[in-house]
């Protein structure tokens, strides 16, 4: 992948370098940064405005501030969010964008509020029962009464017209990622993770059009890679859909003998698993797909297809072996699905291994010993 050094720069910099180059080409534009997991990014790009998903600190930054706004079983992403707040790092944007992904998530949206009273910060309410026939129509509410918010910070009335080209170039973006993954699950060798997962991440920083060039060089690149097929397992990875494991995590998944053949990092890049309509109400289009084209996770609650079914259905489509549980240490909504998780998998006879991570972790030792004897018990079975 070209530029590696950049990008990797970019993904682990606190200071949004892209933005502040972004804001000086476009001297009145804004940007909004949303919390991950799930923002409806095509919104906020037709309202002019630069979308800039937050990733937290990684093990760049001391919590010196943000220990005082939190009880202490919180999840890193939370306090490191805040501390760059605090610490003036999230001076580029002219306001946050939230949703209802968890507890954590949702207290971090009204402390934002009350420490940074001027900005405009948001909490975009999802529906928590998508079988109602009252979700579409009030999700699509919730979109319009954003897009207002949009519209007055953005200073201009947005059409549906510049909905729908911002609903296609977003459909292009994940579409492109779909491939890059398809072409990892069959030939993982041309396609190392810790170089998707970068690429991917990327698009959390960089206005879409430009991330799009660069997804279609890499496909472009991986697919005419020759490389060398190594003697390892095909695991899936589950349950880094919010705070982001460190790179040397996964970096040393692959070194200790694992194929990765599909994950959930930075989920909400590939959030939709087929395009978005871009005839009809654009609003309306956006709500249906949420309801009915979102990838399953543990912060999206569908009862008419359960999450555990999704996963045994995404080990089985991409052959692997097994399953790596790697969950960020106190996240609620990725333990709490670790257990039906693990009665499925073990139902259906598939291996996995769970681990915890955080963010701010440099020291891999035991992670490195324990994926190590996993992938050796599976190999000597
Ligand atoms: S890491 Fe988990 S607990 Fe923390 S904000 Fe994200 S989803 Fe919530």
């Amino acid at each position: 992948m070209d530029n590696i050094e950049r990008t990797f720069d970019i993904c682990s910099g606190l200071h949004f370098p892209t933005v502040q180059e972004w804001k000086k080409s476009h001297p009145s534009g804004k940007a909004i940064a949303f919390f991950p997991v799930y923002a409806p990014v095509e919104l906020i790009h037709a309202a002019g405005i630069l979308p800039v998903g937050l990733s937290g600190a990684g093990d760049r930054l001391d919590i010196q501030h943000a220990d005082a706004r939190f009880g202490s079983f919180i999840c890193s992403i939370v306090k490191t969010t805040m501390e760059l707040g605090l610490t003036g790092r999230l001076d580029p944007f002219d306001g946050f964008l939230f949703s209802s992904i968890c507890d954590s998530a949702r207290n971090l949206c009204f402390v934002m509020k009350r420490n940074f009273p001027g900005m405009y910060v948001d909490f975009l309410h999802l529906p928590h029962n998508p079988g109602s026939p009252a979700a579409a129509p009030f999700l699509a509410d919730e979109y319009r009464r954003l897009l207002a918010e949009l519209e007055r910070l953005g200073g201009h009335k947005v059409s549906d017209d510049a909905l729908r080209t911002s609903i296609a170039l977003y459909n292009r973006s994940r579409a492109l990622i779909r491939e890059l993954y398809k072409l990892r699950t069959v030939r993982p060798q041309q396609v190392p993770t810790w170089e998707l997962y970068q690429l991917v991440r990327l698009g959390n920083y960089l206005p879409v059009e430009e991330h799009t060039a660069q997804l279609e060089a890499a496909l472009a690149e991986f697919s005419s890679r020759s490389a060398k097929q190594r003697d390892s397992i095909r695991i899936v990875v589950e349950g880094s859909f919010c705070e982001q494991p460190p790179l040397p995590v996964i970096r040393l998944i692959e070194d200790a003998g694992c194929y990765i053949v599909d994950d959930d990092f930075v989920i909400g890049q590939s959030w939709f698993d087929s395009d978005v309509p871009t005839d009809g109400e654009p609003l309306l289009a956006l709500a249906n797909s949420y309801l009915d084209r979102s990838v399953y996770s543990s912060v999206r609650h569908d009862f008419r297809k359960p999450r555990w079914d999704g996963l045994v259905e995404k080990v089985r489509r991409s052959r692997a072996d097994a399953v790596l549980f790697l969950i960020a240490k106190f996240c609620e909504p990725a333990y709490f699905d670790y257990v039906p998780y693990k009665e499925e998998l073990e139902k259906a006879g598939i291996p996995h291994l769970q681990l915890e991570f955080e963010e701010k972790s440099f020291t891999f030792d035991r992670l490195r010993m324990e994926i190590e004897t996993f992938v050796e018990s599976l190999i000597f079975d």
